[in-house]
Order: C-alpha cells, then structure tokens, then sequence
C-alpha cells in the first residue's frame, strides 16, 4: 500500500505541476492583457416585448488571446476571481461598457456583469458612481447584473451594498435565475429590478415540463411584485413566442443578434425578421 501511494504521487505530481504552470501562464497573459487593452466588449440586444424595440444591450467581456484565439470568459472569469484580478477586469468592463452606452443615442440601457467577488472590495460603489460620471452616463441607463451568490455570503453586507447601488439610480438584474437554490426567497431580500430566467430553461421548455412549470412560477411571481423578465437565450420563434404568452417582458438570445464589437452592434429589430 505504500510503495502505491509513492507511486501514485510520483505519477500525479508531474501532472498537477503541469496545470498549475498552465494556470500561471495564464494569469501572467491575463495581467498583460489587461495592460494591453487585449479585452473588448461585445454588445447583445435585449428585445422588449412591445414593438420589438431594442431596449438596451448586455456588455459581454472578450479576451483575444494573441496566440491562443478567443479565449471564453468561463475559462478566464473563474481565474480573474481567483488571481484577484476580477477587481481590475471588472472595473476596465464597467467603464468601457460606460463610455460606449453613452454614444447611444436612443437612450439604450447598458447591463454589466458583477462578479460576487467585485461586493468583496469596498470601493464598488465608488467605482460605479465614478464610472457614470467619467462616462457622462445617467445612472438610470445602467444596469448590474449580478447572481444569487451574492445574496449566499456576507447577505447583509452585499444587500447594503445592492441598496447604495441602487441610491445611485441605476438597475439591478438577477442573472441566471433558477440555477441556484433557494431561488424564490432571494426574491424578499432585495427589490430587484429585473430577472433573467437562464438559458437552460428556455433550452428545455419545449421538452421539460419542469423547466415550463419553473418559468411559469418566476413570470406569475414577477407580475405580482412589479419586477420586469428577460427570458435569455431565446433561439427559436417557437421560444419566443412562448416566452410572450407566458409573460416575459424582454428578450435576449441568437434569434435576435448575437454579442458583437461595438462598431457591429444592431440598432434596429425588423419584425420580419423574427416572424
Ligand atoms: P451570462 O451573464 O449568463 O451571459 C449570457 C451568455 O449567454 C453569454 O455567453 C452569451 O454570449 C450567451 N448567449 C446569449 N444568447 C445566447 C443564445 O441564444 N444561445 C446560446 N447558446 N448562448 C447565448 P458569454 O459571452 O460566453 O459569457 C459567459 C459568461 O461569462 C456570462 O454569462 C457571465 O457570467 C460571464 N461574463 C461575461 N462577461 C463578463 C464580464 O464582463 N464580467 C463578469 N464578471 N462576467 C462576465
Ligand atoms: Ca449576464
Ligand atoms: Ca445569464
Ligand atoms: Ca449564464
């Protein structure tokens, strides 16, 4: 037994030196592109029910990696959580997204991705009231999107924090509702503006009668408390169509446009284009 506990050692400690190099790696191109302005943001539209206007747009983080491609922000997000450097990702995003929205000129709203880790560092508020200001952007056209995590640790904290964000006048959205646990009762803990049913159950509502059965929970609940839905990753006109009839007020998927550059972004819906 021991001479196979060496030998396991010996065959694994190669392989994890291996990975956490990797990792290392990754972290030093991480830091320089940040340095070397390698991260962009893309813009998706967000489709509201009446008219089929486009009513603002997810900023969504890019990463060209210059020898490795696009790299995914599910690979890269986790690591910047880690590495700490979520702090400086996030706040070169927020201000990017800032400094675009404002060229806008139908007054689209602009929503930003808030890592839980970015409620750990005091100055968030801060940095999103100094981001508004440097971007000459009215609060109200911002939007934060951040997950139920935020709501698990450090509550009463991260729920001040949500209050003094919202004191400033910008939206907050609870992104990828549904995914986490006790889903519902985070909705009594703070008054969100908008919830995003994930895409997982737009995926399976044709299939699953429990993915239906969970949106139609979430839209009964939100025409109660007055909050507004995106229904995300809406492929289909089948999707959408449902989506509508059960009461969802915005739309964001593939039907409607994908997450492109800034100079690329989608200004108008034609209704023929959607059916
Ligand atoms: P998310 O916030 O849930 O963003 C939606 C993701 O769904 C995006 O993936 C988007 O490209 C994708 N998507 C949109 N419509 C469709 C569709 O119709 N079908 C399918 N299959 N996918 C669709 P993306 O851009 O790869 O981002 C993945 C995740 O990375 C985001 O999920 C978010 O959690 C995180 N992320 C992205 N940008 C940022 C950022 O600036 N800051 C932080 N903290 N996280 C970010
Ligand atoms: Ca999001
Ligand atoms: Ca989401
Ligand atoms: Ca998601």
């Amino acid at each position: 037994a021991k001479r196979n506990g060496r030998n396991r050692y010996e065959l694994f400690r190669p392989e994890l030196e291996a990975v956490s190099r990797l990792r290392r790696q990754m972290e030093i191109d991480l830091r320089r592109a940040l340095h070397r302005g390698e991260l962009q943001m893309h813009y998706q539209p967000i489709i509201e029910k009446a008219g089929c206007r486009i009513s603002g747009y997810e900023a969504l983080i890019r990463w060209q990696h210059p020898t490795r491609g696009p790299v995914p922000p599910m690979e890269f997000i986790p690591l910047a959580e880690e590495t700490g450097l979520i702090h400086e990702l996030g706040t070169r995003a927020l201000n990017l997204a800032c400094q675009e929205a404002a060229t806008w000129t139908n007054g689209e709203t602009v929503a930003v991705n808030l890592s839980p880790v970015q409620f750990k560092n005091s100055e968030l508020v801060k940095t999103v009231a100094l981001a508004l200001e440097d971007a000459g952007l009215p609060a109200h056209r911002l939007e934060l999107e951040i997950t139920e995590s935020v709501l698990l640790a450090n509550t009463e904290g991260n729920i001040r924090t949500l209050q003094a964000l919202k004191d400033l006048g910008v939206r907050i959205s609870l992104d990828d509702f549904g995914t986490g646990y006790s889903s519902l009762s985070y909705l009594r803990s703070f008054p969100f503006d908008k919830i995003k049913i994930d895409r997982s159950f737009v995926r399976d509502m044709g299939e699953s009668r429990e993915a239906m059965a969970i949106i139609r929970a979430i839209t009964g609940l939100s025409s109660s408390l007055l909050i507004e839905i995106t229904a995300e990753g809406v492929e289909t006109e089948e999707q959408f169509r449902q989506l509508q009839q059960e009461g969802c007020s915005h739309f964001q998927g593939y039907l409607f446009g994908r997450p492109v550059a800034a100079e690329h972004r989608m200004q108008e819906i034609g209704v023929h284009e959607i059916g």
